[in-house]
């Protein structure tokens, strides 16, 4: 019988290829190549009342019911799907009316009162590889996860880890949920219950989250403070999340860390091409945390972002968006529920297919996973991917780029600036220092572009030692693609551990 091939197993195939390259000693291979840990858990919450609007047909049937006068103005909370969360505290001084679990309020309409209850949502960390040192990886709410899924991000955290050459190892972990669909003090409950059950799998020298997709700095402070709560020396332990707001102990320059070291790799791309980035047109794909950095960055280096796609809807301007005030848009603006570029005024709004064919230099995609498939890989007309994302590029994608000798960062370099930024926010912690800016970026900067220095060379087959970097060890004596050499780099320092010293028993 076939056996599926699950998107673990498939973004195992840069491994495996790098692997036999190297002749990676065989008792490591079986070692590295699945997680020493798989934790699959519930969580559960009680969930608000919530108002569900009432559609146009129904209206009709609820004419007698009167306006509800609610005075406070934070008796609603907004949430992305269109319902409203009903806080009860604020019906304290109000005057309503409900019939048939039905109000009205002026200004807004008729809702539905749908109850609410607990509710139980499926919760994961897979633990992937500590030889190197503590488990390290983001935290992701999103409808779309999977044990599958996880186990490719805690994979690639390990590879990732090693490539930065900071001593940790890899995980990942979140829940299966729509974060968007639920109020901010739901998702804290539902972040401490999580906190709860994990606790004694994390801790700053055994698993260290940090924000992901649907996670940022407030979600990492309740991971804090939940687990942190009652010990007696907590302030020893507030590195057991990185990723916080710089004011409770996190570090200058994370939040844009992952964006500045997509910048410093396609920097030193365009150093080797002779190409000139002021200028240049880029395309993003999400216009997160890590999106909305890496145009800021690039546009400040005077570059044009022409277009951005994200979940809702997509973007373009030909003579390029202007970032700041999309950030404002897309960030900043309280009415704009799902963070989305859409509806952006300063740009035309174009499909998915055609943001894919536009014109450009660079695509810099940072959003999720394959979204690059042979299809989209065809229809490009640029000549570099920046992976910002994990894995956006899927094999058979890869290949196509290839073929179409369009260059490409992967990400587990591309993207490695927030994980290298969060290993010095942790260090910070450790010493109980603080760092400032330039000093984080000229660090940040040395470790990205040293190791992405050694990639091109293991790439090029080019061993040497310069002052900035040393390749002689992990040349392999034959020139191999960008990807697989990044994967070289990781298993022979991966590897080292376990050959000088050993296997515990
Ligand atoms: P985020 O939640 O801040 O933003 C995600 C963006 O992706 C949003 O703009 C969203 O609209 C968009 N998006 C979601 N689904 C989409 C779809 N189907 N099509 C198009 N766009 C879609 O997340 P983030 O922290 O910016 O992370 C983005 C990517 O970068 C992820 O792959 C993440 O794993 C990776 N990454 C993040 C960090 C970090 O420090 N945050 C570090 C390394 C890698």
């Amino acid at each position: 019988m076939a056996t599926r091939k699950t998107a673990y197993r498939e973004s195992m195939e840069t491994f495996d290829r790098a692997a036999e390259l190297i002749r990676l000693n065989s008792r490591v291979r079986l070692e590295i190549e699945e997680p020493d840990f798989e934790h699959i858990f519930y969580v559960t919450i009680d969930t608000r009342d919530r108002l569900v609007p009432v559609g146009p047909e129904e209206e009709e049937k609820h004419r007698d019911i009167p306006d509800s006068d609610v005075k406070a103005a934070d008796a609603f909370e907004p949430l992305a799907d269109g319902k409203f969360i009903l806080h009860r505290r604020a019906l304290l001084e109000a005057d309503i009316t409900i019939r048939r679990g039905v109000i009205r309020i002026p200004g807004k309409g008729l809702f539905q009162i749908e109850r609410g209850g607990p509710r139980k949502f499926k919760a994961y960390r897979v633990q992937h590889n500590q030889v190197r040192g503590p488990y390290k990886g983001s935290i992701r709410f999103h409808q779309d996860v999977s044990l599958d899924l996880f186990k490719v991000l805690a994979a690639d955290m390990t590879w990732k880890t090693a490539i930065a050459e900071i001593p940790f190892g890899g995980a990942k972990g979140g829940i299966r949920i729509d974060p968007f669909a639920y109020s901010k003090e739901e998702m804290e409950h539902l972040t401490l219950r999580y906190v709860y059950k994990l606790k004694n799998l994390m801790g700053p020298f055994l698993d260290i989250p940090a924000p992901d997709v649907g996670t940022n700095g407030e979600i990492m402070a309740i991971m804090m403070r939940q687990y942190t709560d009652g010990e007696r020396e907590k302030h020893k332990l507030r590195g057991v999340v990185t990723g916080k707001d710089v004011r409770i102990g996190g570090s200058e320059g994370r939040l844009k860390a992952t964006g500045q070291g997509v910048v410093y790799c396609i920097e030193e791309w365009a150093k080797e091409k002779g190409f000139q980035l002021a200028g240049a047109r880029v395309l993003l794909q999400g216009f997160g945390n890590v999106g909305a950095s890496a145009a800021e960055i690039l546009a400040g280096l005077g570059a044009k972002i022409v277009a951005v796609n994200d979940a809702h809807g997509t973007v373009h301007s030909d003579a390029g968006l202007d970032i700041p005030s999309l950030v404002h848009h897309v960030h900043e603006n309280p009415a704009n529920l799902r963070r989305t570029v859409a509806g952006f005024p300063g740009g035309a709004a174009i499909s998915k297919a055609d943001f894919w064919a536009l014109d450009a230099d660079l695509l810099v995609p940072a959003a999720l996973g394959r979204e690059i498939t042979p299809e989209v890989a065809e229809r490009l007309r640029v000549r570099l991917v920046a992976e910002g994302a994990n894995g956006p590029t899927t094999p058979e994608g890869d290949r196509v780029l290839a073929a179409r000798a369009i260059d490409v960062i992967p990400d587990v370099i591309c993207n490695a600036g927030g994980v290298t930024v969060s290993y010095f926010e942790w260090l910070q912690n450790q010493r109980l220092e603080r760092w400032n800016e330039a000093e984080v970026n000229g660090r940040l900067e040395r470790i990205v572009k040293s190791n992405y220095a050694v990639i091109r060379d293991i790439a090029a087959d080019r061993p040497r030692k310069t002052p900035l970097h040393d390749s002689r060890r992990y040349c392999t004596g034959r020139a191999v693609d960008v990807r697989t050499a990044a994967m070289v780099l990781a298993l022979k320092r991966i590897e080292a551990h376990y050959l000088l010293e050993g296997f515990s028993q």
